[in-house]
């Protein structure tokens, strides 16, 4: 009649537990004779381990790529100065062909070049608040594309209602589209300032042909 593997199992366990200490210390003691040896088996065992991990981890990449990449662009999002610095990493890398890109993009999209560049100006002077080329658009919109101070049309440029150099912000409540004319001849006044005097004579010549 065989051990019943249950039964031999279950003395194992006795005998281990009765002898815990005497066992720890004679395995501690052979690997202190035998130090070298058992560093190539821990190190052998490491790096399989480290491989198994490696190997179901990018198993784990390849299917899991859809949410991989989904997650990498929310991160961009929410850490636009981090994805700035890669970027501005990435351009000086490749001068020439940073310089072809945005030439291209400035031709294919001339209004939403010059309102970030207009962006990136009033954020280069400091100014309080920031805004979008896309509340800039609905801006836009709003005055039917058409410019706030004369009616007239052409290409809109904004427009600080009260100038940042004298304490206005740079939030998109403090901007109207104004024709090229009109922001000119406004220069460092308010709003209310440049409508003031432009009712005691000095009109945009595109005015009389709006009226
Ligand atoms: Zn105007």
């Amino acid at each position: 009649m065989g051990v019943d593997p249950e039964r031999h199992r279950q003395l194992q366990r006795e005998f281990y537990a009765r002898h815990r200490e005497r066992l720890l210390a004679e395995g501690a003691a052979k690997r202190a004779a035998n130090r070298e040896r058992f560093a190539e088996y821990d190190k052998r065992a490491y790096a399989k381990r480290k491989a198994a991990k490696a190997a179901t981890s990018k198993v784990w990449r390849a299917k899991n790529s859809d949410r991989l990449n989904e997650l990498n662009r929310q991160w961009r999002l929410a850490h636009p100065e981090y994805e700035n610095g890669r970027s501005a990493k990435r351009r000086a890398a490749n001068p020439e062909k940073t310089r072809a890109y945005f030439r291209e993009y400035a031709r294919n999209h001339p209004e939403l070049w010059r309102a970030a560049r207009a962006i990136r100006r009033s954020r280069e002077v400091n100014a309080v608040g920031r805004y979008t080329v896309e509340e800039w658009r609905t801006k836009v919109d709003e005055f039917g594309g058409r410019c706030a101070y004369c009616s007239g049309g052409g290409d809109m440029t904004m427009d600080h209602i009260i100038p940042i150099s004298r304490g206005g912000t740079n939030w998109i409540s403090n901007i109207v589209p104004a024709c090229a004319w009109c922001n000119t001849s406004k220069g460092t006044k308010t709003a209310e300032e440049f409508l003031r005097t432009r009712r005691s004579g000095a009109t945009p010549p595109s005015s009389s042909e709006a009226a």
